[in-house]
């Protein structure tokens, strides 16, 4: 069920629509009132299971023995995994694709309890049982699954730069000779400038949204990492903010879960693999207004 398609924000579904609404207000296209049959679609494109059983998954034993499921995300990232500092309403594609796995597996928004968890703590959180299952901009890659397991990929994103919009010196990668990056301690993002450029000058934080303070005061000269979540920190700021360049990468997004849990990992990637349309519909919802481009990936 792979979907190629790039989304202008024009004939967004009614769906997508009211979805926009809690996240992107103000948004062009994300007055209900543009289109669509406005208020009739149902408020998310997924249903919640009912007598669900799961065989041989520890992580599902848990959840259903407590009655709710926990689960990691970010909470500072536009249109990704995004926290309303004033209503607490969560918004953002990964959330939806949280709510969506949770919904699979028979739980309502009433029983997800969200847990906001920086990059470098999500594979103790899962290795701990702190949180059931993390979707928050998570790269698949060898040395996390050490310790952990992914479903997916989901969603496949490349590092990008950061600058800001009257800078016209930083145009990729190399030209960060020299020049302060600011980035996430614990991420591919920061670690990729280290192996690969090592004459740009680092600078670490726990969270994005610190580095788009240490931009915005000119303490550092860009700021890197995925183009999906650079692109939500421009569509907020366009006037201060652009991306730079191509991205230099391929991240491919996963769901972190317990190491050795196959039950709930085969269960998350059928429901990727057969969701239908569900996958669009929550990107556009999210993603496309930002102009990031995306098809759904076929799972590994
Ligand atoms: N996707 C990259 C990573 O997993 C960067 C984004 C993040 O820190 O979440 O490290």
């Amino acid at each position: 069920m792979r979907k190629s398609r790039i989304i202008t924000g024009i004939g967004i579904s009614a769906i997508a629509l009211l979805a926009l609404t809690a996240c992107n207000s103000g948004a062009p296209g994300a007055d209900p009132s543009d289109g669509g049959d406005g208020g009739t679609a149902a408020e998310q494109p997924w249903e919640v299971a009912t007598d669900v059983t799961l065989e041989g998954s520890p992580t599902f034993d848990a959840m259903t023995e407590r009655g709710g499921v926990v689960i990691g995300v970010k909470n500072d990232q536009p249109n990704l995994g995004f926290e309303d500092a004033t209503t607490g309403d969560r918004s953002g594609f990964d959330v939806d694709v949280a709510r969506w796995i949770a919904a699979s597996l028979g739980f309502d928004e009433e029983q997800i309890e969200y847990v906001t968890i920086p990059s470098a703590n999500r594979e103790q959180a899962l290795v701990n049982g702190d949180i059931d299952y993390y979707v928050g901009t998570y790269s698949i890659t060898d040395s996390r699954k050490e310790q952990i397991d992914f479903a997916g990929p989901y969603f496949i994103t490349g590092q990008g730069l950061l600058v800001a919009a009257d800078n016209e010196d930083i145009n990729g990668p190399d030209d960060l000779a020299g020049k302060v990056v600011c980035s996430v301690t614990g991420s591919t993002s920061l670690q990729r400038i280290r192996d690969e450029y090592p004459d740009a000058e680092t600078t670490e934080f726990e969270t994005y949204s610190a580095c788009i303070e240490q931009l915005k005061n000119g303490q550092v000269d860009a700021i890197t990492t995925d183009e999906a979540i650079l692109a939500g920190y421009v569509q907020q700021d366009p006037e201060e903010l652009k991306l730079a360049g191509e991205p230099f990468s391929e991240e491919r997004y996963g769901v972190g879960i317990a190491k050795g849990d196959t039950a709930l990992q085969e269960h998350i990637n059928t429901l990727f693999t057969d969701g239908g349309d569900i996958w669009q519909a929550i990107f556009d919802a999210n993603l496309a207004e930002s102009g990031i481009e995306g098809e759904q990936p076929a799972v590994d």
